[in-house]
């Protein structure tokens, strides 16, 4: 690579020629505008993976600079990534917008995440600062400080009351290293907790551990994993990013298992894409693999009908959401619907409520039109984000991941 200034009188930059590369490849022929949940939304150009693109070469080529209007266009990307694979082109939309919000923040343009997003970034990317928190968070709960800031509206002052709302489960910093099978032993696995499995969802680590040990596997939890980094690349911080890969390569590596099993399908694509060299597959394809070849453990059956929510993440998972269905299915007496969202993405999409709260619910609450059929009684998701942000959007039905509702079922 020269190291010659460019004809603007910039050096050369590795970040932006990448940036400029990919954005060429593309175009303009709109294939992706129809599956983009903003531009179906806000029908604005600017808010369409084809504007984004157009965007982003022109920062990366210095023809226009990073003000806020162009930072809130790509602030309000929620890197669902339904453009990538109906692009005729090949543009990798993802790698656009990771790396225009490094770029951004290397300018010191600040996203539209709150001081309370950032700091919750910087915490979750330490295991040890994530753990501190979890217990804070603990405490905060069990000794009624949460209802006094509820009620005294500190949560509304220190906006933070949608993070306060997320903390529905009580909070838990670690589980034991290895949980032994019950009955005849089928081998071992790993299980990624993640940084939100402690602080937002550890009932659905309890329920998964009780799923895979009843299926004959020993499960391993190893205790120096941390957050995935997914968060902290789409907020535009790659380093922090390339650090949690290599924290949980670390951790995974050389485990005597069959497959590093993930919980938040979310945190699954990050883990598939990004921790190369272990197998990582979402619990319920492995069990359903395996329930085919080797029994299911017995199930009670159950009156209800659920609908299955498949996360964008989920989609873009390799093992898609075929085993999940399948998984389900075999429950005795349960009904289940996959129905399709107007808009695609239910719009929970990371920290992306707390960043763009008026189009995450305008989102929300759409996709809870779509999925609320008449006289279901359950809403089932495989990403706790779209968990949490769904709850929100429908008060009164019950939303679960769905290994949930199989370890319940368990005779
Ligand atoms: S589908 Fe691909 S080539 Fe067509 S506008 Fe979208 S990103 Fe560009
Ligand atoms: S990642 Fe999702 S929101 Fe962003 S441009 Fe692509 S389809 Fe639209």
């Amino acid at each position: 690579m020269s190291s010659q200034p460019d004809n603007r009188g910039r050096m050369p930059d590795p970040l932006r020629d990448l940036l400029v590369k990919e954005a060429d490849r593309c175009v303009a022929c709109g294939m992706c505008l129809p599956v983009c949940p903003t531009y179906g939304l806000l029908r604005e150009e600017g808010d369409s993976p084809r504007g984004r693109i157009s965007l982003i070469a022109a920062l990366a080529r210095g023809e226009l600079e990073p003000d806020a209007g162009l930072a809130t266009h790509l602030d309000r990307c929620l890197v669902c990534l339904r453009c990538q694979p109906v692009c005729p082109a090949g543009v990798r939309y993802g790698t656009l917008i990771d790396g225009a919000r490094a770029l951004l923040r290397r300018r010191g343009v600040a996203s539209a995440s709150s001081g309370w997003s950032r700091f919750l970034v910087r915490t979750l990317g330490d295991p040890r600062r994530a753990r501190r928190l979890s217990r804070g968070l603990r405490w905060y709960r069990e000794l009624g400080l949460q209802r006094v800031a509820r009620a005294t509206g500190l949560t509304a002052r220190l906006g933070v009351e949608r993070l306060d709302r997320s903390l529905e489960n009580r909070p838990r910093s670690g589980w034991r290293a290895w949980y032994p099978p019950e009955g005849e032993r089928r081998g071992e696995v790993a299980l990624f907790v993640g940084c939100t499995g402690g602080l937002l969802d550890a009932g659905t680590v309890d329920d998964a551990i009780r799923l895979l040990t009843a299926s004959g596997f020993g499960v391993h939890v190893p205790p120096r994993q941390g957050c995935c980094g997914a968060l902290a690349r789409h907020e535009g911080d790659p380093e922090e990013g390339d650090l949690a890969r290599l924290r949980n390569l670390e951790a995974f590596d050389g485990l005597q298992v069959e497959a590093n099993l993930f919980l938040a399908s979310g945190c699954g694509v990050e883990l598939q894409e990004g921790v190369r060299g272990v197998r990582w597959m979402d619990p319920l394809s492995f069990l359903e693999e395996r329930w085919s070849s080797a029994g299911v453990p017995p199930l009670r059956p159950m009156k209800k009908r659920a609908v299955l929510h498949l996360p964008c993440s989920q989609r873009r998972l390799r093992e898609g959401g075929e085993g999940v269905l399948g998984a389900l299915r075999r429950i005795p007496e349960l009904e289940v619907e996959v129905p399709t969202l107007r808009h695609g993405c239910c719009g929970a999409a990371g920290l992306y409520p707390h960043r763009q709260p008026e189009i995450a619910a305008r989102l929300g609450e759409a996709a809870v039109e779509d999925l609320w059929l008449e006289g279901a009684d359950l809403l089932l998701t495989t990403n706790v984000g779209c968990a949490l942000h769904l709850r929100q959007h429908a008060p009164g039905l019950r939303v679960c991941h769905p290994l949930s509702l199989l370890a319940e079922q368990l005779n």
